[in-house]
């Protein structure tokens, strides 16, 4: 037993160097350790692999939860399970006792964020509904609030009227009218909109502001906006109209010096022909400024992260939200490494890079911190300091595969 003890410390010593060194100067996280859980005062940012879509579970200094999209597209998912029995499931762990979302936001109706519908799944035992994505997960979860885009009329830019976004509007309707969750469209430049709400205390420096979403963005100045697209009926080609993506609402987070950016599928880097305004990117860069921890937008698909955008938030921790195989894109890659475009370090964590997305991408591919596993920034109470802990995502452990950090925030 000891000398099995001594052969596993040995080889952490030899496999692991720097967390070892980081250990050795009392860290208090561990490799292969569970994840010790949320503290108040802390804020914990999880980004998922379910590898069917996108979601990201927070919780807030004052434990306040928040779900950021519950994709799921047809595909095998984690053990099996659909994204939203995963989601749950991890929710439960992580909000031990306490597992109810204070708030929802859907950054845009495409099934990878909401949850696609085949008409084969599932009906809700409170409305006329199918249970995938997010609305498998309000079956699982009481969710309080939930924000997107359109609510109530979804007017602006009316989502395609496909079986996944009928099913989506079939639920918040009935929910609504039942009132078991309040619905909110989101307002660009709001900090009121997600707030604490479970033990606030209003001297903690702490803000979740809203700073785009459809056709407006934040400016950085109070709670300014602008409109950012021409109107939709002086756009003659209906090719160049803005999309679904690009009227994703996009989060920053501020809590002390420390700064956090998650933007949904909305792009910077438009194809070569396409308007100037179908790069988003720039404004909200101007907007919110430098910026610690940001995850890639569009799953960091090969029309994001432009030049700019990279050099303005000279983020220190970059989170790859990938769930297919075109998920990062090589050039994209290429730019967030780019030491031209900005030259201080970074580290770029990816929640599933498949093998072949990496033999594609080549001998950079080596060059991220993490491969796969759930991405937990953990932000000690007052945000001057953070760590990235990599989660074990291949069972439903929770243990921690490696430790990063401490970094030191703004
Ligand atoms: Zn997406």
């Amino acid at each position: 037993m000891r000398r099995s003890l001594l052969t596993l410390a040995l080889l952490t010593v030899l496999l692991v160097p720097l967390t070892s060194l980081i250990d050795a100067q009392g860290s208090p996280f561990h490799t292969g350790d569970v994840l010790a859980a949320w503290t108040p005062g802390s804020l914990d940012i999880h980004q998922l692999v379910t590898g069917r879509g996108n979601a990201a579970f927070l919780m807030f200094p004052d434990g306040t939860t928040l779900l950021i999209d519950a994709g799921d597209v047809a595909g095998a998912g984690a053990n099996g399970r659909t994204a939203a029995q995963f989601i749950a499931r991890y929710v439960r762990h992580m909000a031990a006792g306490d597992a109810r979302l204070d708030y929802a936001v859907i950054t845009h109706f495409h099934g990878d964020h909401i949850g696609a519908i085949s008409g084969t799944e599932p009906e809700s035992l409170h409305g006329h509904y199918r249970l995938r994505g997010i609305t498998e997960v309000t079956e699982e979860l009481p969710v309080a609030r939930l924000i997107d885009r359109g609510w109530p009329d979804y007017s602006y830019l009316p989502p395609q009227a496909d079986a996944t976004f009928t099913n989506y509007r079939r639920f918040v309707t009935d929910n609504d009218a039942a009132k078991r969750i309040t619905m909110t469209q989101a307002e660009a430049g709001s900090t009121t909109q997600v707030r604490q709400v479970r033990h606030p205390d209003p001297q903690l420096p702490f803000e979740v502001r809203i700073v785009a979403v459809n056709d407006r963005v934040w400016t950085g100045q109070e709670n300014e906006t602008k409109v950012r697209f021409p109107p939709l009926d002086k756009i003659p080609d209906r090719a160049d109209w803005p999309d679904e993506n690009m009227c994703s609402i996009a989060l920053r987070i501020r809590y002390g010096p420390f700064s956090y950016f998650t933007g949904g599928d909305m792009p910077g880097y438009p194809v070569p022909g396409a308007a100037a305004w179908h790069d988003e990117e720039t404004d909200v860069a101007r907007a919110i400024g430098r910026t610690d921890v940001h995850v890639v937008n569009h799953h960091g698909s090969l029309e994001d992260e432009n030049p700019f955008w990279l050099a303005t938030l000279r983020s220190r921790v970059m989170i790859v939200p990938a769930w297919s195989a075109t998920h990062p894109s090589p050039d994209v890659l290429k730019r967030m490494l780019s030491r031209r475009i900005y030259p201080e370090p970074r580290d770029i964590f990816v929640t599933l890079f498949r093998e072949a997305t990496q033999a594609a991408t080549g001998p950079r591919a080596a060059d991220v911190a993490s491969a796969h596993g759930h991405i937990v920034v953990r932000v000690e109470p007052g945000g001057t300091r953070y760590w990235v802990l990599v989660l074990d995502d291949m069972t439903e452990s929770y243990r921690i595969t490696s430790v990063h950090g401490p970094y030191r925030a703004g």
